[in-house]
Order: structure tokens, then sequence, then C-alpha cells
């Protein structure tokens, strides 16, 4: 078992499902390309997950549940969307029960609750409608009040898990004169209603996640009793948006199991494939591919995992801190998955033949991530409406704003710290100018140059690391200044060279969560993490985007990179800060005790 205890869950629920390369595991690679290639709702994978009380895990504890931390929670659906994102995105469709976490009554917590546990339900979120996008507020779906509730008409589109689903989350216009307070949530149970007044559009055939339940749904007078209200009326776009902070953060976990099976499946090609009288590895351009999608896991777990505590540590920065995750890891492992397609030559092309062509569901299924829950354009738009009120609070921080910084950077990044229970009630739709993770940054610069007398530490990639760090710090003062001394624009008509900076803002975001985690768990995540090689790297390479290499990195730093991947690979660990234990293959052995055991029974 992994030494920290968050872990657990993730590691036992990879073991049970057994190694995805061998056809007799549960998801296996091959029955996930089968179903796939059908278009096929997998049906028996998820029941498979009800029985293994993987809903439990959505439920805060407080309501019966084993929902205790969002970092135990992005590990698990990690270990799931390693095999396959049409499941895992099926499954946690149960993401949104966290609205009514948020928001709901004691009652309509309790029912949802039993709903999930007992039922094994399952839920939805109506917001899209086909005409209107990402502008929520021009829905057309209403909700008008008549004696008792509310009468629903108009059509959502497209929905995840739209026709098999219990329950509908459905945002619908309850105030015709418009804003943002015209809007109501509500959370439709359709054992509840009348079948005649709603209806389910027809299923979509999509690029990737082809075994979803893609499809929309439709709503004729139908009437929904008061007590699916959630909140109050008027407030569901509030809520609805809140919502996505949760979403937005955990959506990260189904990019860091795509990227970890496309790694692995790339590797293993690399390893077995012989050109020139050597491997694949051994040529200088795709070892670099290889290491350097390493690298980028290796930052995007810093940008997730401090993402998910903060919800417990930070609640109220949840508006901006989702955006950082949301914007940051996507985007990272498309790019990533993209540059491994090269290394597969012909065989990314075939959908046959290399580990039953799941390199390319990979692909597919991957692309969805960026887009839904908020598309990056939204989440980088979102950021630029809160990007001046964060320079200008980091320009006003002094000796109190530092010490309470400076207790929740350590809350938010040590591992081993307990996290408190997350108060959802505190998600705020701005940050008020908070952002810890950056304006902590000198924080950790403090701490770096206070390891100068650390004999652990070695001398020079600690030189490496300060230089670095200061040099994250000058492109942040930088952007302050350009920040403190342009103009405000509000709505939607915001410049592209504002969006390359909020880009920008994110991309030093990312750095930042790298030194912190580095920081906070040197003497907790083993000796490759702790020697800080790989952070010079990653800092060096992040700040390549808007600077020219400075030449900095030893090519040993690299080699030692690209061992640890290999080790990480040989003994089987998820490519990660955490590099829990993956699930082991059968040994022939048990594969054979295992037939002669069918053999009898049959
Ligand atoms: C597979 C899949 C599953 C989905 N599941 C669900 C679900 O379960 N529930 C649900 O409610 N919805 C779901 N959706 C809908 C999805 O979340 C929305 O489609 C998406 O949020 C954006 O809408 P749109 O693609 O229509 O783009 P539009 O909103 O029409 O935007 C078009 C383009 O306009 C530009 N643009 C838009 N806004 C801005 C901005 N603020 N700043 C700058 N440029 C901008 C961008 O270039 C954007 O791509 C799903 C979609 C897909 C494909």
């Amino acid at each position: 078992m992994h030494q920290l205890k968050q872990y657990w869950v993730a590691e036992a629920l990879e073991k049970d499902l057994g190694d995805p390369t061998q056809p007799e595991s549960v998801m296996s690679f091959k029955s996930v390309m089968e179903l796939d290639e059908r278009e096929e709702f997998p049906e028996k994978d998820v029941e498979w997950l009800y029985n293994w009380n993987l809903h439990h895990y959505h439920i805060p504890v407080e309501y019966g549940g084993e929902l205790k931390s969002y970092e135990e929670f992005v590990a698990f659906v990690r270990v799931l969307s390693r095999r396959d994102l049409t499941t895992s995105i099926t499954f946690s469709t149960l993401f949104w029960s966290g609205l009514v976490w948020m928001a709901g009554t004691h009652e309509q917590k309790q029912k949802l609750a039993k709903f999930i546990k007992d039922k094994h339900g399952a839920m939805c979120l109506a917001y899209s409608e086909r005409a209107h996008g990402s502008d929520l507020v021009a829905s057309d779906v209403q909700a008008t009040k008549v004696p008792g509730g509310y009468l629903l008409n108009g059509e959502k589109w497209p929905i995840n898990r739209a026709t098999i689903s219990g329950i509908s989350v459905v945002l619908a216009k309850t105030d015709d004169s418009g804003g943002a307070r015209s809007l109501s949530l509500f959370v439709v149970d359709k054992s509840e209603i009348d079948p005649a007044g709603y209806s389910n559009l027809p299923k979509i055939k999509t690029l990737g996640i082809r075994g979803s339940d893609m499809s929309g749904i439709r709503f004729d007078n139908c009437f929904v009793p008061e007590e699916m209200r959630l909140g109050q009326e008027g407030a569901g776009l509030e809520l609805g948006l809140k919502g996505f902070h949760l979403t937005r953060t955990l959506c990260a976990a189904f990019s860091l199991g795509s990227a970890d099976t496309a790694l692995r499946t790339v590797l293993k090609f690399s390893l077995g494939r012989k050109l020139y009288g050597k491997t694949v590895f051994d040529i200088p351009h795709p070892r670099t591919t290889l290491v350097d999608a390493f690298l980028d896991i290796l930052v995007c777990d810093c940008v997730t995992i401090a993402g998910a505590r903060s919800f417990h540590v930070a609640p109220e920065q949840s508006s901006v801190s989702s955006i950082f995750v949301k914007y940051f890891v996507p985007v990272t492992v498309e790019k990533l998955v993209q540059n491994l397609s090269v290394i597969l030559g012909a065989r990314f092309y075939l959908r046959e033949g290399h580990d039953e062509g799941i390199f390319q569901k990979v692909v597919r299924d991957n692309a969805i991530i960026s887009v839904f829950d908020g598309s990056t354009v939204v989440n980088l738009h979102a950021l630029i409406l809160q990007l001046r009120q964060m320079a200008k609070y980091r320009a006003k921080r002094n000796a109190a704003t530092y010490e309470g910084l400076r207790s929740r950077l350590e809350t938010r990044f040590s591992l081993e710290a307990p996290l408190p229970p997350c108060e959802r009630a505190k998600f705020e739709l701005f940050s008020r100018g908070c952002d810890d993770v950056l304006q902590g940054l000198e924080i950790s610069l403090e701490h770096l140059y206070d390891l100068k007398t650390d004999s652990s530490v070695d001398a020079e990639v600690l030189q490496k690391l300060i230089t670095l760090t200061s040099a994250v710090l000058e492109e942040l003062d930088a952007q302050d200044e350009f920040l403190a001394s342009s103009g405000f624009e509000f709505g939607h008509d915001q410049s592209p060279e504002l969006f390359e900076l909020a880009k920008k803002y994110c991309t030093l975001h990312a750095a930042a969560a790298c030194v912190h985690m580095w920081i906070y768990n040197r003497k907790v995540l083993g000796d490759f993490f702790a020697k800080g090689e790989w952070l010079a790297i990653c800092l060096n390479r992040l700040l390549m985007t808007f600077r020219p290499s400075s030449g900095i990195i030893p090519s040993i730093y690299i080699e030692n990179v690209a061992q640890e991947l290999l080790k990480l690979d040989r003994e089987n660990k998820m490519f990660s800060i955490v590099p829990l234990q993956l699930a082991q293959a059968p040994s022939p052995e048990e594969k054979t005790h295992a037939a002669s055991e069918l053999q009898l029974q049959a």
C-alpha cells in the first residue's frame, strides 16, 4: 500500500480491475475497444463499478458515503480513465451530485444519497442547448411557475447520459426578463414525473467516447414539484457556475488517465521496435519526446493535486483554482498525446494490432476534455475577468496576508497534511483577487534560499531552482505591472492579446505549483522527486514558452529522468509524482490455474 493513505482507494481499485493489457481483466483494452467499435454503452463495466461501491465515493461522509477528499477522488478517477474514458466519463456524471451537496436542502441531500447508494442511481447535467452553447443566460428552456411547482418546456442538447439516467439537473428560465438571476436549477427525478412530459432525443454519434449515452432531453409541459428546485429561484446560473468549479478540476483526472496510457503504450512500442540496430527509445528524438511527455505529466500532477486539495483549504478561491487546472491540464495532455503519436509512425493510423489500438481511442476520447465543462476559451475568458484583481491584491500583500498564505500553502501542498472537510457553501463566483499559488511564490523562494544550508540538497540543483524560480517571479512581476497600467473591459469582447496573457498566467501558475510541491514534499515522495532535477527541467520548459532557452539544464538531468521513466515502467507504477502501484499481470501459473478452473466449471 502507498504510504499516503489518500491513494489507497485508487490502488485497491486498480488492483481489482486488473492489468488492462490482459484480455480477461475488467475493462481490458481488448474489451473496451470492442465496445467502442460497436459504439455500445459499457453497461457491464458500469455495473461492476457500482458493485465495487465506487459510487459511495461520490457521496460525502456526512451523508453516509465515503467522499473524504478530492485528492483521493482525482486519484481513482485517473485509475479508471487510464483504461477507458467512455466508462470513466459515464460513471463520473455522478460528479454533478456536487451541486446538491453544495446547495441542496437536508432532505434533497439525503434523498440523492439514497438514490445513488441504494438504487445505483445515475444522473446527468442538462445546461447546454443547441442554439446557445456556452451562452447559458440565453437558455430557452422555460420553467413556468404553477401551483406547487413548475411546468418545464424545451430541449437540452447534447447531454451525456441524458437517456440512461434517473436524474437530470436542468437549468431553466424562471424569469423572462433575462439576466443573471433569470435561471433556476431543477433536480428532476424522472421516476417522480409524468413520463408523458419528457422524451429522450436520439443517440448522437461522436468522434470519441463512442459508446456513451450521448443524447438530449425534451420537456413538454412537464410538471416538476417545487421540492425539485435546487436553491433559490433565480440562483441557477450562480449555482451552475459554482458546480463547474468542482467538475472542471476533476476533469483533469480524465486527462491524466489518458496521458498514462498514451505514454505507456508508446514507451512499450519504442522499447520493442528495433531500427538501425537499436530500439526506437535509443534514438534521441523519440527518447526526448517520451521524456518530455513524462515531465508534462509531472507538471500536470502538481497542478491537479494542488487544485483538488484547494477545495478543502481555500474553497473561496475555487473560481480561479479550477480555471488553472481546466485550462492547463487538458491542453497540455492534448499536445503530449499529439507529440507521442509521431513515435508510433504508421501504427498511429492503424486501428488494430498495437495494444488493440488503444492509443487511437485515447486520441479520440481525450479530445473532448478541453471542450466540455466550459471550453478552453471559456475558461481563459473567465480568468481574464479576474486577472486585474489578482494583480492588485498581490501588490497589496502585507505581513498579515503572508501569514495566512504561508499556512494555507503548507496545508494545500504538503501531501501528508490532513485536509479539512470541503466547505462547498464557501465557493464564490470570484476569488476577490486571491490566488495563493502565485501570490505565495516568494515564500517558496525564501525556502529555497534556506535550503542552502541543508546538506541533503545538491547545491548545483538548488542554485538552478533558485535562478529559475526567480525568473518565474520576474515574469509575474512584469505581467502584473502591465495589468496595473492597462484598462479593463467587461464582457465577451476581450482581445486576443489578453487570451495570450491569460495562457501565460496559467503557465506561471503551473511553475509555481511545481515549486511549492517540491518544497513541501521533498521528504515524502521518494529519491527521484527529492533530488529536484525534474523540477529544474520542468521550470525551464515552462519558462521556454515565453523566454528563449537559457541552456541551464545539463544533459545528465534529462538522462536521469529517462532512467526514472524506465524504472516506473519496469516496476509497473503510475507515471506520476505519486507513482502508485499498478495492477500486475497474472503470472503464467496463475493463468493456467484460472484456465483449468474455467474448464472444470464448463
Ligand atoms: C461529447 C459532448 C458531451 C457533452 N456533454 C454535455 C453535458 O453532459 N451537459 C451539458 O450541458 N452540455 C454538454 N455538452 C455541451 C458542451 O459542454 C458545450 O457544447 C460547450 O460547453 C460549448 O458549446 P459549443 O460547442 O456549442 O460552443 P459555442 O458556445 O457555440 O462557442 C463556439 C465558439 O465561440 C467562441 N467562444 C465562445 N465563448 C467564448 C468566449 N467567452 N470568449 C471567446 N470566445 C468564445 C469559441 O471559439 C467557441 O469554440 C457536451 C458536448 C459534447 C461534444
